[in-house]
């Protein structure tokens, strides 16, 4: 075992505090990663705050990890030492049920673990990227592409492949119009994404503060949803939407911004259930779906295509002791446009 600094939560709702936490040995397929950079998701608030029900503490959120590769297992053929290298919201999981082995193994039936609030395979709970070393199985250790900075690259091991799996599999591309409700860590990356496929590209955001920002990241109109005209100017307008929003929304109203046969994609996860009027999914003959996260296989792809068209996050630097305030930030919509925690300052 090794001693690692981390910041954790010590129970639900609490603040984070600075603390030590252990990491097992490196294992014969195992890679041992020095954190240089954590993302702050809206996913390790809700978690943080039991939001999503039972949660295990202390817990030590972050699953959108950057980092270098120190040591590997000897079994080890994928990484080196001086990789760069993520790892995103698994760490583990079953291989052999029909999910894992059709690349989506976020959706393990077998035991898929989670980066942080899960128990590992070895029994042990499971903790993420908030701290100064992990040790991953090899197989869900993602590569950093040259090109990409490790700062703005560790947002898209959960904002990035959350985005872009929708987006791809619902046909974002030249001729189509999608919109993207909600302009935070998610929804800004929704933008570039949807824009650098080709698709014509909408923020809903409750409020006009983000445009000019909404309008450089790729977007090619912007709307407030506060305003009842957007609703009206918009009917009928979009071929599919992905909300991104962590509160619960009137979905029925967004379904009617839809084309006849287009869909509303949620991959927001709020911690209230909604109520909806199926009509306004017969009427138009629409889809809703969800999407969560993306397997191993298709986050390599993200990654590669976001260095591709050379583009990472847009990130605010934060020290380990401003975890909480960027807490308080991303709970009022004050988030320009993912919080990036230096690892170095733990
Ligand atoms: P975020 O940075 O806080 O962004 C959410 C955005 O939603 C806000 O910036 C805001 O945008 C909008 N919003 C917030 N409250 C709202 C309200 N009451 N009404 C309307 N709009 C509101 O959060 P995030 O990290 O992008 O995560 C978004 C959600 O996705 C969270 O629930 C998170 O848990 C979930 N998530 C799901 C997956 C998955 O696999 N499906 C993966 C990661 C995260 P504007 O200011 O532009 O309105
Ligand atoms: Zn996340
Ligand atoms: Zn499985």
């Amino acid at each position: 075992m090794t001693t690692v600094a981390a910041y954790a939560a010590p129970a639900a709702k609490a603040p984070l505090e600075r603390t030590t936490i252990e990491r097992r040995e490196v294992g014969e397929f195992d890679v041992l990663i020095d954190i240089k950079f954590a993302g702050i998701c809206h996913s390790d608030i809700h978690q943080a705050q039991e939001g999503w029900g039972e949660a295990i503490f202390p817990m030590v959120p972050g699953h959108e990890i950057a980092g270098i590769v120190s040591e590997v297992g000897s079994g080890v053929t994928k990484h080196k030492v001086g990789d760069r290298v993520g790892v995103g919201c698994l760490v583990d999981s079953c291989r052999e049920c029909e999910n894992c082995r059709a690349g989506l193994e976020q959706h393990c039936t077998g035991g898929g673990v989670g980066t942080y609030n899960a128990i590992g395979k070895d029994g042990e709970p499971t903790y993420g990227g908030y701290s100064e070393k992990v040790v991953v199985d090899e197989n869900f250790v993602l590569r950093i592409p040259d090109g990409l900075s490790l700062d703005v690259a560790a947002p898209l091991l959960c904002a990035g492949i959350t985005t872009y799996s929708p987006l791809k599999h619902w046909g974002a591309g030249p001729g189509k119009k999608v919109a993207v409700i909600g302009l935070g860590g998610l929804g800004h990356m929704g933008v570039k994404i949807a824009h650098a496929l080709g698709a014509e590209v909408t923020v809903l955001s409750q409020s006009l503060r983000k445009k000019d920002d909404g309008l450089k990241l790729g977007a090619d109109h912007y709307y407030a949803t506060s305003d009842p005209k957007t609703f009206e100017e918009l009917a009928g307008t979009f071929d599919l939407i992905l909300s991104t929003v962590s509160a619960p929304l009137d979905f029925g109203a967004y379904l009617s911004l839809l084309k006849t046969g287009g869909a509303l994609v949620n991959v927001g996860a709020p911690e209230e259930p909604i109520a909806l009027n199926l009509f306004s999914l017969i009427g138009g003959n629409k889809t809703l779906a969800g999407s969560m996260i993306g397997g191993i296989a298709e986050t390599q792809e993200m990654l590669d295509f976001c260095a591709g068209h050379g583009f990472g996050a847009e990130i605010e630097l934060i020290k380990a002791d401003q975890i909480n305030e960027a807490y308080e930030r991303v709970l009022s919509s004050d988030v320009r446009y993912r919080f990036v925690i230096d690892t170095a300052t733990i």
